[in-house]
């Protein structure tokens, strides 16, 4: 097998997910052939920093001796076996790993493979929830605009990114949108106030006003834990999430919190309802569950939502989902080796440090002519790119300027992946200081050569 065939089969054969295949075939790109730590190797043997933690998912760097091992010690067992009324070994143990790390309240584990199917899962249980109990006209959800949960139907009828999600608009279900939290915080305290508590305070008026309205329709409150990751990295003003869920308690509305991104350490906390002290009903996990290793996700709940799926099996009030691989043993081990490795490497102090990196370094760029806007959530950030700083005027979508920003990256061994003209920075956790700020270095660099001065 040659590499020019490998090139022209990617091409040929080969529908990429997000990706506009007329440009990309015209393109030269990175086929990966191996990894090692927090750099990735293509079939070239060309090295790049991963700056995207593969698509937000690696935690503890590539080809790991542990993580590798747990995988391979599972195959060496059995490498599937139905949970559809038969269980694993490894599944039970990280149903009790999960229930022990994250916040008190969430006691029960249903897997899946994607955050997406986490979050439908979610939904799915919500309003189940409600028909069990009797609340037969429970059946909305509040979602925010802006805000991302997957790419299934149900996950993007609480979507609010309408580039991504307007198009499937017909096959939708109904919710009801309140504003992206920072966008509305923008507009109402500007750029200096945005993340304020007082800030805070004016928002939750409007949404506290919405959900007294509506409680007795609304099944759920779906939200992203602490920042809207996909719509470019807008973080939650001070104390939102707080204030949701203390909205949902009063007017019992369940609280299902999308943890898909920043959970696993990405906040300097194991989850971002620890950082934020919320006990949400329902929480979502992904991406970095298995450290980045293989697809798994889990949907937790509480007891209390648990127990209204209880009953004599002729009542049918049980849940009725269930995929071929849900509680696949080869991915729960290697999430618990994944889990393992937070504490024998100091994973959490390791990102604690460098969010501290981040948050200075950020400020350099608002210098740059032609940034309009940093941001940041722990150890994920987007740097904004704007074609006229004073106008506001923003580069045409089809020019791709992110994009060239990350082919300049690339140059300078990095790979990336914006969101349109937000740069993402969203290392592997384990990134060092000095490969962080060179990441922070070379994009100052990108942008400059790019956009210019
Ligand atoms: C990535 C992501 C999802 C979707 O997860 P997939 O594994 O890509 O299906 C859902 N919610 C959030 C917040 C995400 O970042």
């Amino acid at each position: 097998m040659e590499k020019k065939d490998l090139i022209k089969w990617d091409k040929e054969y080969f529908w990429h997910p997000f990706t506009q295949m007329k440009v990309y075939r015209e393109e030269d790109n990175v086929i990966v052939e191996r990894g090692e730590g927090n750099y990735i190797y293509d079939i070239f043997g060309n090295k790049y920093l991963d700056g995207v933690a593969s698509l937000w998912c690696n935690v503890h760097g590539h080809n790991h001796p542990k993580l590798n091992k747990a995988i391979c010690d599972q195959v060496s067992k059995i490498s599937h076996f139905t949970t559809l009324g038969a269980s694993n070994v490894p599944a039970i143990l990280l149903a009790k790993k999960l229930v022990e790390i994250t916040p008190k309240n969430l006691n029960k584990v249903f897997y899946s493979e994607d955050g997406s199917e986490a979050m439908e899962i979610a939904i799915k249980i919500a309003y189940h929830y409600w028909h069990n109990k009797g609340y037969k006209e429970k059946t909305k959800f509040i979602t925010l605009s802006e805000a991302y949960h997957g790419d299934t139907i149900g996950s993007v009828s609480v979507g609010g990114i309408n580039i991504f999600h307007e198009k499937y608009k017909p096959l939708l279900f109904d919710v009801y949108k309140l504003p992206s939290p920072y966008l509305k915080a923008l507009e109402i305290a500007g750029r200096e106030k945005a993340l304020e508590y007082e800030t805070t305070k004016k928002l939750v008026e409007e949404v506290e006003e919405f959900v007294f309205k509506h409680h007795q329709t609304i099944a759920g409150f779906v939200l992203e834990a602490g920042v809207q990751g996909a719509a470019g990295i807008l973080p939650f003003p001070k104390g939102y999430l707080k204030e949701v869920e203390r909205i949902c308690r009063e007017y019992n509305v369940l609280m299902i919190v999308d943890e898909v991104a920043t959970g696993f350490g990405r906040t300097g906390e194991m989850f971002a309802c620890i950082k934020e002290g919320v006990n949400p009903d329902i929480m979502a996990l992904g991406k970095g569950i298995t450290g980045g290793y293989l697809p798994l996700a889990a949907t937790l709940t509480t007891d209390e939502v648990f127990e209204a799926f209880l009953g004599e099996f002729g009542e049918a009030k049980h849940f009725y989902h269930g995929h071929t691989y849900t509680g696949n043993p080869i991915a729960c081990n290697v999430a618990l080796a994944n889990i393992d490795l937070f504490e024998e490497e100091k994973t959490l102090e390791n990102v604690r440090k460098n969010i501290d990196i981040l948050e200075k370094r950020l400020l350099e760029f608002l210098e740059l002519n032609h940034v309009i806007d940093v941001r940041n959530y722990g150890l994920m950030a987007g740097v904004e790119l704007i074609k006229d700083k004073k106008t506001k005027q923003p580069y045409p979508y089809g020019e791709r300027t992110g994009f060239k920003v990350a082919k300049a990256m690339l140059k300078r061994g990095i790979w990336v992946r914006p969101l349109g003209d937000v740069m993402v920075i969203m290392p592997p956790l384990s990134i060092k200081e000095e490969e962080l700020n060179y990441f922070l270095d070379s994009l100052k660099e990108s942008i400059m050569e790019v956009c210019g001065d």
